[in-house]
């Protein structure tokens, strides 16, 4: 069953690293989605149910090999030297 999105307080986008801007609805195939609203970032998550909090952080762990590159593509601070 659909169900209408839900902004998770205090989540931290993965991707623009923004807080409160996280949703989180279920497809009619039941699938969880989380969408960020100021990037467009969107993750699907499975449906099993998970035991424990500690295997959250083992992913986040995991994650920030990948994020390495897509952190490149955003500069957010330009250092203009002007020498
Ligand atoms: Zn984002």
């Amino acid at each position: 069953m659909a169900s209408p999105k839900r902004f998770i307080a205090g989540a931290v986008c993965p991707r623009c690293a923004e807080m409160d801007k996280i949703t989180m609805f279920t497809t009619e195939a039941g699938d969880q989605i989380r969408e960020c609203v100021a990037c467009g970032y969107t993750d699907a998550l499975s449906d099993q149910p998970q035991p424990e909090a500690p295997e959250i952080e083992t992913r986040v762990n995991k994650k920030a090999n990948t994020d390495d590159h897509t952190v490149k593509q955003v500069v957010f601070f330009k250092a203009g030297s002007e020498d």
